[in-house]
């Protein structure tokens, strides 16, 4: 038997979250077992903790959209009982039972060697969020954002992606102005290498002119919405913006004029099917990349019990950094 956190749904469509003692038999099938060390909690965490959002394919549900562990058994070649994997994405933790319990099974093909120089908790404070600002981060390197350029805004910079992407920016030598609609986290991210605070009400009006003072030298978008819409008509000359979240809204309320007049690029980043090789890139550039005392200061510490709460409070953008989650 072990511990896990089960969402079950009732008659009337009301979900609840309980830890519970389950058996090994009410596994998925898999090729991997893994005895799960930590986990994390993501804005989806918080969707599929609660509601659902649309995502939950069947209930019982087990959450969690990324894990680390140590195998303990596999079928597959490429894994050995006492290897260090982590896993996000490929919908675990949504389609898929995830990582908010003391053992999971899964698909070799999701797991990614844990990279040198991390450990599973480090994995987790890194998790889905992490991982994402890296590949948002790649992303615009790979079209030509380079240090000396000018400020890289990143939107919605107290949040899980915002700090990890300002932590790696900063490291990486770029001026990083964040998003924030919490004053009193300006001096968190300073720590992390902010040298600029923006207030979130000064960017998160509807465009009125679809061009304004050439501002960004790229952007790491968590937030979408009017003030990615606002921030598009800010870029620099043949910038780039990742868009990454939707924090604000799903909407894009914007004009065409900034990608016709100024050669801006929106790049989407999508971290859950993103393909293996690209993974273990991203992965291998957080191990570098990321101070780690840097990430130590993002964390907060959580365990099984705390995730209802914790799914309510990453819904209402009230979570700072990221959360760690001792499974055990
Ligand atoms: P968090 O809740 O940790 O961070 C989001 C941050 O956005 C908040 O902390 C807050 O930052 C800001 N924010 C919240 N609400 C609003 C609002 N109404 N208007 C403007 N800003 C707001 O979530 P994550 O960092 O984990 O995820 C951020 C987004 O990225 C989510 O939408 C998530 O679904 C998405 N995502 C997408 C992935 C992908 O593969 N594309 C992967 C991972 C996440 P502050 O307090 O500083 O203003």
């Amino acid at each position: 038997m072990f511990n896990a956190l089960v969402v079950e749904k009732d008659d009337e469509g009301k979900t609840s979250a309980s830890v519970q003692q389950i058996g090994e038999d009410r596994l998925p099938e898999g090729e991997v077992t893994v005895a799960v060390e930590y986990s994390t909690v993501n804005y989806k965490d918080g969707l599929c903790i609660g509601p659902g959002g649309g995502l939950v394919r069947n209930y019982p549900h087990v959450p969690g959209i990324d894990f680390a562990g140590t195998v303990e058994a596999s079928d597959d070649d490429r894994y050995k009982p006492g290897d260090k994997v982590v896993l996000t994405g490929w919908r675990v933790g949504e389609a898929y039972w995830g990582g908010y319990s003391q053992k999971a099974r899964v698909k070799a093909d999701w797991l990614v060697p844990l990279p040198k120089g991390l450990d599973t908790r480090q994995a987790m404070a890194v998790g889905t969020a992490g991982f994402t600002a890296m590949l948002a981060v790649q992303a615009l390197e790979d079209h030509g954002m380079a240090p000396g350029q000018g400020e890289v805004l990143v939107t919605g910079a107290a949040g899980g992606v915002g700090s990890v992407a300002t932590a790696i920016l900063a490291n990486l030598g770029y001026e990083v102005a964040g998003v924030t609609g919490r004053p009193e986290t300006g001096d968190y991210l300073k720590g992390l290498g902010a040298t600029r605070i923006v207030p979130r009400e000064e960017i998160n009006e509807t465009v009125k002119r679809p061009l304004e003072t050439e501002t960004w030298a790229g952007c790491v978008d968590a937030v979408g919405g009017a003030m990615l819409a606002r921030v598009l008509g800010q870029m620099k000359y043949g910038a780039s913006v990742a868009a990454v979240g939707l924090a604000g809204g799903a909407a894009l309320p914007a004009t065409v004029i900034p990608f016709l007049l100024r050669g801006v690029n929106l790049l989407g980043i999508d971290s859950v099917m993103q393909p293996y090789d690209n993974r273990v890139r991203a992965w291998e550039r957080i191990a570098r990349d990321l101070p780690m005392d840097k990430l130590e200061a993002m964390v907060q510490p959580a365990t099984l019990g705390d995730l209802p709460q914790l799914g309510r409070d990453i819904l209402k953008g009230q979570v700072k950094g990221r959360v760690v989650v001792d499974v055990n």
